[in-house]
């Protein structure tokens, strides 16, 4: 590919087939679905759209391969992660924008999430080689223990459209280093991401049916029986907590070792205290990255009293300051949302937060023409009980509230059922080491608007969800410990 790639060749250079056992091939009947390019609504390209016969062929792949996978050298496993970790940076401005035609975020963002997701093969190719175990003398002082550390086995791994390629490593990747094979299922909205990461693994020299890749429009009825087959031993999900209960339901059958990272509600506190400049940037990134779709996206401000006309003002400004369009287009920070339905569901959260008694800033509404953007939007005087302060809202708008005490902001923050990660500003080291003590989340940023890194340990509780991705524990969501109980004499 050249330096400045085009719109219609990225698009052609990918495998549009279903790859499963390192082949590539067409679903059975031929079967394709469109992919949009959600900032125009017109159709990029058709992929296989796999039916249940066809996901049954990528998990005899994957079991086929496991027993070998499993003997490969943990080095071995690494250095193809390594090699494709090169690949993904090498090809970094052909897969931005891809990734940017199909999911609609600007291009700038689309190369972030690229070097973003290939860390995550650099990462566990180092991770690879460090998978340890242990050796322990009884309490008796007879017997000793030997401890050890297996792939759990084939896994199921299951995406969402709003990080296409980075929530696909955060998988591939420890399951590769582990030793385990596995089925991967991208969206719908967004599978030509993960179709050009895993023509790349092949390329790094991926054994045959170790990364088995399905594309489909019928994700439930495709992936349900997977689940009850039996022989996938995980499933690692990541998407919306409803989908994510369902799956775990389908799990407990054949009690299926689960990863579950679901939705966010996170919430943005702010202290009279803060460095305002920097939680006026903060805010900025925690809700505008990736058009606001995000888990992590900030969904909730609360500004303490002293400072919250001030913030207000500021975000207002900066938020009503920022480019919509195309995310092709050079400076656009605003890209399109997802789909006519996600224009929907924040233009209703809106109206209920209006109705309710909260007032525009700036922002509000859709924006007319073809494609489904919605204007950045700050909202103050938002109820507690509305809408906008329970449900995700994954698009550009920011509703700001205000507080006066510690206590009442910590209360406010943990009033959802989700726990995924909370943002915080303050400057006073105590109130820091309380505050982030009391939050009911898996991750606090702290004077900081982004927590994403691959050598973090990333995750929810409550209904955001179950394990950890990436850090040095996230191969552990790959491994079953084994305990030998050695008798001597
Ligand atoms: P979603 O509707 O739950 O879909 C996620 C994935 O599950 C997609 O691949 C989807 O495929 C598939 N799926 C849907 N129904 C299924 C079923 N019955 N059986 C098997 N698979 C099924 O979520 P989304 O709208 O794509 O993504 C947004 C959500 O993901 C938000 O809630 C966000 O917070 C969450 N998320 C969480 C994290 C995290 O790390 N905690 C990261 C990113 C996103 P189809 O769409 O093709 O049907």
């Amino acid at each position: 590919m050249n330096a400045t790639p085009s719109e219609s060749s990225v698009v052609d250079a990918v495998g549009k087939d279903l790859f499963i056992d390192g082949k590539w091939r067409p679903a059975s009947g031929s079967k394709t679905l469109p992919v949009h390019d959600p900032s125009t609504g017109e159709v990029l390209c058709e992929v296989a759209d796999a039916s249940p016969a066809d996901g049954k062929d990528a998990l005899d792949a994957a079991v086929a391969a496991q027993a070998s996978w499993a003997k490969h050298p943990p080095r071995e496993r690494g250095e193809i992660l390594r090699r494709s970790y090169e690949l993904l940076m090498e090809r970094n401005e052909e897969l931005a924008l891809l990734m940017t035609l199909e999911m609609g975020k600007p291009l700038a963002e689309s190369r972030g999430e690229v070097a973003y997701a290939a860390e995550f093969f650099r990462w566990f190719a180092e991770e690879a080689v460090r998978i340890d175990g242990g050796y322990a003398v009884a309490p008796n002082g007879k017997g000793r223990f030997l401890v050890h550390r297996q792939p759990v086995g084939p896994s199921l791994l299951i995406t969402p459209w709003n990080f296409p390629m980075a929530m696909g490593t955060r998988k591939i990747g420890p399951a590769v280093a582990a030793g385990c094979t596995s089925v991967i299922k991208p969206a719908a909205q967004t599978p030509l991401s993960m179709l050009a990461l895993v023509g790349i693994m092949a390329e790094a020299g991926l054994p045959e049916g170790v990364v088995n890749v399905i594309t489909t429009s019928n994700s439930g009825g495709v992936i349900e029986p997977l689940i009850r087959d039996g022989r996938a031993r995980k499933l690692s999900f990541t998407g919306s907590t409803s989908v994510g209960r369902k799956l775990l339901e389908q799990c407990s059958e054949k009690v299926l070792r689960t990863s579950m990272e679901l939705g966010g509600n996170a919430p943005f506190l702010v202290f009279d205290d803060a460095d305002i400049d920097a939680a006026i940037e903060g805010a900025m990134l925690a809700k505008l990255r990736n058009i606001g779709e995000a888990c992590t996206a900030a969904n909730r401000f609360y500004v303490q009293r002293g400072i919250a006309d001030e913030f207000a003002r500021r975000l207002t400004e900066r938020m009503s300051a920022q480019p919509i369009g195309r995310g092709t287009e050079e400076g656009v920070v605003i890209g399109p949302l997802i789909d006519e339905a996600a224009i929907e569901k924040v233009s209703s959260l809106v109206s209920d937060a209006v109705d309710r008694g909260a007032k525009v800033l700036t922002g509000g509404a859709g924006v007319d023409g073809p494609g489904h953007f919605y204007q950045p939007t700050v909202l103050t005087d938002v109820p507690q009980d509305s809408r906008l302060a329970h449900d995700e809202i994954f698009g550009p708008v920011a509703p700001i509230n205000v507080f006066d005490t510690e206590d009442e902001a910590i209360a406010k923050a943990n009033d959802t059922e989700y726990g995924l990660v909370s943002y915080l500003y303050t400057q006073d080291i105590n109130r820091a080491l309380r505050v982030t003590e009391a939050l009911e989340a898996g991750m606090v940023g702290l004077n900081q608007g982004i927590v994403s890194n691959p050598a973090a340990p990333f995750g929810g509780i409550k209904h955001s969800g179950l394990g950890r991705e990436g850090g040095t524990v996230g191969i552990d969501e790959f491994l079953e410990t084994k305990y030998v109980a050695v008798g001597l004499s």
